[in-house]
């Protein structure tokens, strides 16, 4: 990055969202307890207590990465409802749900995902 700007590093790792209030994790993967407005994901919550895959054996790390990728293919699925619509434009989203190429856009630009390889 250049010049004083720092970069954002509230940024929901699901979904894109730059705007939370905390960082997602603090050390050693202590979840902010923030739920994204976005996505709805709630961080030290939906991926220690997310039961679709086994923790056993598995790190932290590895527990909140996997949560992560579960998280977003369902959101995706079930068509990108907003958690907190009314703090988003209404030209990102179609009523309660945020618009496809909003997301596109989102998840490029702040975590360098691209969306055609979820
Ligand atoms: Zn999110």
């Amino acid at each position: 990055m250049e010049g004083p700007v720092e970069m954002n590093k509230n940024v929901c790792l699901i979904c894109g969202y730059n705007e939370l209030e905390e960082i997602p994790y603090y050390s050693y993967f202590a979840g902010s307890n923030e739920i994204c407005p976005c996505c709805g994901f709630e961080f030290g919550v939906d991926d220690f207590d997310c039961d679709e895959f086994d923790h056993e054996g598995l790190t932290d790390q590895e527990i909140v990465e996997k949560s992560h990728i579960i998280w977003r293919k369902h959101w995706i699925e079930n068509g990108l409802e907003l958690f907190n619509p009314q703090i988003f434009s209404p030209e990102f989203r179609n009523g309660k749900f945020l618009k496809r190429d909003y997301l596109e856009i989102q998840m490029k630009k702040n975590l360098g995902l691209d969306f055609n390889d979820i």
